[in-house]
């Protein structure tokens, strides 16, 4: 739609999209709204829309993946998680430990996160462990901790629904909802998450290309829930000296073809306390719209991914170390616009 258009243009155009039998997404941007069609078993004639007014531009998409696509909503889609604008000027830092295990745990480790700048905390409630006889998370009672920590912090709070059965209570206590790598194409668990109408952060799978990814994305919008972020967090492969590979340049490859905010996990990215740091630069140099990362008190005795978990101290100075090559790429940014020089096109930043 054009900048101008009105809300009865908008609501006109939906009209016409329902009146053909498919089904209307209309996605608000920062310039202008964007309306996506699903429904369609084949092309829809963009004259069908090109004169009706405040539109500006019908655009047939070419890709498997629609709403997601860049071609249906051109501008980039910042996800208000708390009042953390993740996709927005400023870079989104979310910390916390792999799971929430004591009251105390997690308390500390939400004043230590929030004292560090990050806006948001992690820590899983309900945890996929490779093993049944491993630490499964407290459940309820971790996410009743996770709602204290935010009342005392007002840190927003992310943490992963692992199966439709637990969604509603996952649901109710959080502030954005992660699907983990696991689950990247448990369909029916995508599903639910579209019909939420809390942020989700869609976790990238081990094994899965940019498209299966966008795609499991496509399955959350397609429901009607536009507030997703992706997250990068290493993929398998032959190397055997991390846990994963981190696969960086996922972040540039994935603000091409989409609109959607892309975060990256350094933490289970590498597997590896000494490596978090670099690569946690390396993200943001890349142009990431944030961080995920996993911070304990005590990571000797975590429950789980201790070994990946920084000290405290050491997110301290990985949080002012990011955001410092946030900021120098912001000024630059803005001093190649005022010169009209295009760098980093399609950037979140
Ligand atoms: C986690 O965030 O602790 C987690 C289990 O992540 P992933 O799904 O990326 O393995
Ligand atoms: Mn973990």
């Amino acid at each position: 739609m054009r900048a101008t258009a009105s809300p009865q243009d908008i609501a006109n155009v939906c009209a016409k999209i329902q009146s053909l039998g498919f089904r209307p997404h209309v996605m608000p941007g920062a310039e202008r709204t964007a309306i996506g069609i699903t429904g369609n078993h084949g092309p829809v004639p963009p004259a069908e829309f090109e004169d009706l007014p405040g539109v500006a531009e019908a655009i047939p998409v070419s890709k498997p993946y629609k709403l997601v696509s860049r071609e249906v909503k051109p501008d980039n889609t910042v996800v208000d998680v708390a009042g953390c604008a993740v996709g927005g000027a400023e870079l989104a830092l979310c910390a916390g430990p792999c799971s929430v295990e004591t009251r105390e745990q997690i308390l500390v480790s939400a004043r230590a996160v929030k004292a560090a700048g990050a806006q948001l905390l992690r820590g899983g409630a309900y945890k996929p462990r490779t093993s049944p006889y491993a630490f499964q998370g407290l459940g309820e009672e971790g996410l009743r901790y996770l709602a204290e920590a935010r009342a005392e912090t007002g840190l927003g709070i992310v943490t992963e629904a692992i199966d439709v059965e637990t969604f509603d209570l996952v649901e109710k206590y959080t502030d954005c909802i992660q699907i983990g790598a696991r689950n990247m194409q448990n369909f029916s668990l995508l599903r639910r998450a579209g019909r939420s109408r809390k942020p989700v952060l869609l976790k990238r799978g081990m094994s899965n290309t940019l498209d299966e990814f966008l795609m499991a994305a496509e399955y959350i919008l397609s429901e009607g829930n536009y507030q997703v972020i992706l997250c990068e967090r290493g993929v398998r492969t032959f190397a055997d000296h991390t846990r994963n590979t981190l696969d960086l340049s996922v972040v540039p490859a994935v603000q091409r073809l989409s609109h959607l905010p892309i975060i990256v996990d350094p933490s289970h990215g590498t597997g590896k306390r000494d490596k978090v740091h670099p690569m946690a630069l390396a993200a943001v140099a890349a142009g990431a719209s944030g961080l995920i990362v996993e911070v304990h008190p005590n990571p000797d005795r975590a429950l789980s991914d201790g070994y990946q978990s920084l000290y405290p101290s050491q997110f301290e100075v990985l949080a002012d170390d990011c955001r410092a090559i946030s900021d120098l790429l912001r000024k630059r940014k803005a001093s190649a616009d005022l010169l009209g020089r295009v760098i980093l096109p399609v950037a979140g930043i």
